[in-house]
């Protein structure tokens, strides 16, 4: 299939053996893992690119799960998830950076809760938290603000891209033989009376054998079109800031809080594009699509990071953004497979499903196998996709002399602040999956996201983005 057919016109398939719902980093995971067997698989997204939903706005931070509630779903998966994504990392170049993070206490209740969160990591299978003083803590982070009691070192938190890992499962799923069906909302669901369920969507009916729902904010609506009310979603709103990158120096690794019964709390993170954040807030919102920010989130972290980090305030903020988790009333994943109606649904993937989802593809592919599909993988695989770097840490196009010497369109800047190249804006344009729009490309080249926010490259980005559109 090509570009144009991923997103418009009438679907190119009438029937896939399984249809997934959902090209967010989970629903483009499942979608990978099924086409690695002898299936006709479809991924299906409502909107016009892969990683659209809260995929593409999150912390970015690839869990070891050593916080997780254990015994959870969601504890087994976050840290098969991390091992499963750090090694598949490697082997396609998505950007990632084991930083470190040190959990820090600043009350005497907080102190006094480090060795249980010590025992909890334990029973969540992770064993390399240490207890620290408070000492070691300034040693770690000296820019922290005074008053730190004590902290709880945990060593394999990282830091990744969470736009590259979306688009190289997506990729692969592509090269695999997937349909990648973008623009293509799911309105209402049939019986095909053969044991097939019959999607409608807004570019025409789809036959499955099949169906995984991995909607998101939108897996309970989804779950309803099949009959069932087993939870409801209830957006919770995260916003954050992104400092300019003269931050990074004071920020080498992630400074987290204790934890709470309303989730991870406010966090100071590096970025794997040289920056630093803050937040998320966690604000209980009605509307699925309202991804704005606010001026009393904003007054929230300011707070937070005077506290925290005073010296972080004193750096300019390029950018604030907000994305809304899937929360649900239950607290933890809600993976419900209904054999008879050949039908999954992944629901509830609130603040880990970065860090989680190849593992829920492969908890998927055991769920679905139980219960009759046939999964007979292929005989031969084309090799995994070799995606382009935007992370800070590894070397970028404008820095390889070799490559602008067989290239020299990897030595002409576009986005002088993030110094994206001509070379890679080209590349993006002709890549599988190409970008539908501008946001679209700077998730996959950094253009844009630098501190004049495209002031100064915008209309050369955008004419670049028409141009090869057009072709
Ligand atoms: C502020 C914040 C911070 C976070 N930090 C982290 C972190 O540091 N580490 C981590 O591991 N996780 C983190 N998460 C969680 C992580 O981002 C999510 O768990 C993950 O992105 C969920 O992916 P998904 O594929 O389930 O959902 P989504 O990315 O929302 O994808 C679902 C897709 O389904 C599509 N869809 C919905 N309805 C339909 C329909 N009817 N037809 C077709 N398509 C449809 C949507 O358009 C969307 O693209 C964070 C989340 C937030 C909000």
């Amino acid at each position: 299939m090509n570009a144009r057919q991923m997103r418009y016109g009438p679907l190119p398939v009438e029937r896939v053996d399984v249809a997934v719902i959902g090209g967010g980093v989970v629903g483009a995971a499942v979608a990978r893992a099924l086409a690695g067997h002898e299936l006709s698989v479809a991924l299906v997204e409502a909107r016009c690119d892969v990683g659209d939903g809260t995929s593409k706005a999150n912390t970015a931070i690839l869990h070891t799960g050593f916080d997780a509630t254990p015994g959870t779903l969601e504890s087994r998966l976050v840290r098969r998830g991390c091992e499963l994504l750090a090694e598949y990392a490697g082997a396609t170049g998505i950007p990632v950076e084991r930083t470190g993070a040190v959990l820090v206490a600043w009350t005497d209740e907080e102190l006094a809760a480090l060795p249980g969160l010590a025992a909890k990591a334990v029973k969540n299978g992770y064993e390399r938290c240490e207890i620290i003083g408070a000492e070691e803590v300034y040693r770690q982070v000296p820019a922290l603000a005074p008053g730190a009691l004590g902290g709880l070192t945990v060593p394999d938190e990282s830091i990744i891209c969470p736009w590259t890992t979306t688009l190289a499962f997506a990729t692969e799923a592509l090269s695999r033989g997937a349909y990648v069906l973008l623009n293509t909302r799911v309105e209402g669901v049939e019986s095909g009376g053969d044991g097939d369920t019959v999607l409608r969507t807004g570019r025409g009916t789809l036959r499955a054998g099949w169906v995984v729902n991995a909607a998101g904010l939108g897996s309970d609506v989804i779950d309803g079109l099949f009959g069932h009310r087993r939870f409801t979603v209830t957006p919770r709103r995260g916003e954050l800031f992104v400092f300019d990158k003269q931050a990074r120096p004071m920020v080498n690794r992630i400074v987290l809080p204790v934890p709470s019964s309303r989730g991870k709390g406010v966090l100071v993170s590096p970025t794997i594009y040289g920056n630093v954040m803050l937040g998320p807030t966690a604000e209980d919102r009605d509307d699925r699509t309202d991804t704005s920010t606010s001026e009393h989130g904003f007054d929230f972290l300011l707070e937070k990071g005077r506290k925290l980090m005073p010296a972080l305030l004193d750096e300019e903020v390029t950018a604030s953004y907000a994305g809304l988790r899937a929360a649900t009333e239950h607290g933890d994943y809600q993976v419900h497979l209904d054999a008879g109606q050949r039908y999954l649904v992944l629901g509830g993937i609130r603040s880990t499903g970065l860090t989680s989802a190849m593992a829920l593809a492969e908890h998927t592919l055991g769920l679905l196998g139980d219960a009759g599909l046939r999964l007979d993988a292929k005989a031969t695989l084309p090799d995994p996709p070799r995606m382009p770097n935007i992370g800070e840490a590894f070397p970028r196009p404008y820095q390889r002399a070799d490559l602008i010497a067989e290239d020299p369109a990897y030595g002409t800047a576009v986005c002088f602040c993030e110094r994206v190249t001509e070379g890679e804006i080209r590349d993006a344009l002709a890549s599988p999956i190409p970008p539908a729009d501008v946001d679209g490309l700077r998730r996959r080249t950094r253009a844009l996201m630098g501190r004049c926010q495209g002031f100064f490259c915008g209309a050369e980005v955008e004419k670049r983005l028409r141009a090869g559109e057009s072709q």
